[in-house]
């Protein structure tokens, strides 16, 4: 009797603990991506085979999937600093702050703190800043998401052992060494691209793998990429050599940041291109999971919706196969349509701007416009370029833009039948889908602040306050 008890004793034991074992983490943040973000991606993919339906993501045929309630501590429409605090942290903190609870404005620390204080290696890895709102969140604490420069100090004191990202934003400030310089004297070596990565990987150092100088801060989007630019699946894959040198397993968050962007220029192919991008660097993540079943977690999620993506302009079809013919972003139209200006000095023609929206949105070769359509075009070329008038640039959160090239987007929009009523955030659930050992628990309806937990408790992190 008493053999029996222990045998029972011990599987019981052995069932929690198999169950609670999730030595590799993956944590991945699509930024704004709601519901219809993601299965307006899905929709886009069948359509550009020609077909009905849907094409299944990679993150989106995980075996389980929830609702995730967004709000924050002061508003209903949460923002990125305050979702991405409520996703790290588990706490809900008001909009523009991050990482400080709302009365006291103490700190509070993320999973991925728990998890360095577990003895687990960490990654914080995102396609925009490394010190912007959401991978900030996971090591930051300050009143504003806009102290960019302090927050990079404070990631370069963070001990974690791996970033990535686009590149810090605002590096330097007035009588201050630069962030560069914080982080090097830190330990942290710092790569600019792939092949910089390959070249130097072995390093023992913890390492801050930034995209080449003169982009920007953030990675350009999918449907923008060059050639050499590095991507989100490239920061996955090097993210697990470093991380797996640790034999007591990592945590690793990945942030589809320029999804969010896409959203708040209401610009869908830059927007679900982004997704895509983001399933890509899942996809290296589920390779490794393949290997590693029983001590892998996978969760993907969002920290909000951005812009009110709805899947109809009205009628019982989409016609979302048309972004295929859109090769540049509005912001890189934009770019294109200033080049022009400053090549014709000026002397811009309507036959051009033509020529160049055939060119980078297939308008009256693949993609047909009404009289209307084409009337606007052309009004909006003569104001913009013709009429010598002074030009007043759309805005968006993140760009100011070509107001000609505003016009191209939104009637491709139409003609997707696509609707996006705002270019902001919007209060909506997001989902969360998920993989692996304790993968279970992210199911139902789940408010934001329970992710992180929930990671810990499979994980088996202590919660360090
Ligand atoms: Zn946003």
């Amino acid at each position: 009797m008493k053999k029996l008890f222990t045998f029972f004793v011990s599987m019981m034991l052995a069932t929690t603990i198999f169950a609670g074992q999730a030595k590799y983490v993956f944590y991945f943040i699509g930024d704004g991506m709601g519901p219809s973000e993601v299965q307006g991606t899905e929709y886009y993919l069948s359509q550009i085979k020609g077909e009905l339906g849907i094409t299944p993501l990679c993150f989106t045929s995980f075996p389980y999937a929830g609702f995730v309630t967004t709000y924050s501590a002061n508003s209903d429409v949460t923002d990125s600093s305050a979702a991405g605090t409520a996703l790290a942290c588990g706490v809900k903190i008001n909009n523009g702050a991050l990482g400080i609870l709302p009365d006291s404005g103490d700190p509070v620390n993320s999973v991925a703190v728990w998890a360095k204080a577990s003895g687990k290696s960490v990654g914080i890895t995102t396609s925009v800043g490394v010190n912007h709102a959401t991978p900030a969140a996971f090591y930051g604490h300050r009143p504003s998401r806009n102290d960019y420069y302090e927050i990079g100090v404070q990631l370069a004191q963070s001990g974690f052992d791996f970033f990535a990202g686009g590149d810090f934003i605002n590096p330097t400030k007035e009588g201050e060494p630069s962030l560069y310089q914080l982080a090097e004297e830190a330990g942290y070596t710092i790569l600019r691209g792939y092949d910089d990565y390959k070249a130097k990987k072995n390093t023992n150092k913890p390492m801050i793998l930034l995209q080449k100088e003169g982009i920007g801060s953030d990675i350009p989007y999918a449907v923008d990429a060059r050639e050499g630019d590095l991507t989100l699946d490239q920061i996955v894959t090097a993210a697990i050599e470093q991380l797996s040198k640790n034999k007591k397993g990592f945590f690793l968050m990945c942030e589809g940041g320029q999804i969010d962007h896409g959203g708040h220029a209401n610009d869908a192919i830059a927007c679900l291109g982004d997704v895509v991008s983001m399933d890509d660097a899942v996809k290296v993540a589920y390779e490794f999971y393949k290997k590693h079943p029983n001590e892998t977690l996978i969760v993907v999620t969002a920290d909000h919706e951005t812009g009110g993506l709805a899947l109809t302009g009205g009628g019982y079809s989409l016609n979302t196969g048309v972004l295929q013919y859109q090769k540049v972003s509005k912001h890189g139209f934009s770019q294109v349509l200033n080049k022009m200006r400053h090549d014709k000095k000026d002397k811009v023609e309507w036959a051009d701007v033509k020529a160049a929206l055939t060119e980078n949105f297939g308008f009256w070769k693949e993609v047909q416009l009404t009289h209307d359509d084409e009337m606007k075009l052309y009004d909006e070329w003569y104001h913009s370029f013709a009429a010598n008038e002074k030009v007043k640039m759309a805005e968006s959160l993140y760009f100011k833009d070509e107001p000609l090239s505003h016009l191209a987007v939104t009637i491709l929009n139409r003609i997707a039948r696509l609707s996006w009523p705002v270019g902001s955030h919007s209060g909506s659930y997001v989902p969360v889908f998920a993989i692996g050992a304790g993968a279970e628990q992210f199911t139902g309806r789940i408010d934001n602040t329970d992710i992180p937990k929930k990671i810990a408790k499979v994980a088996g992190y202590k919660v360090k306050k």
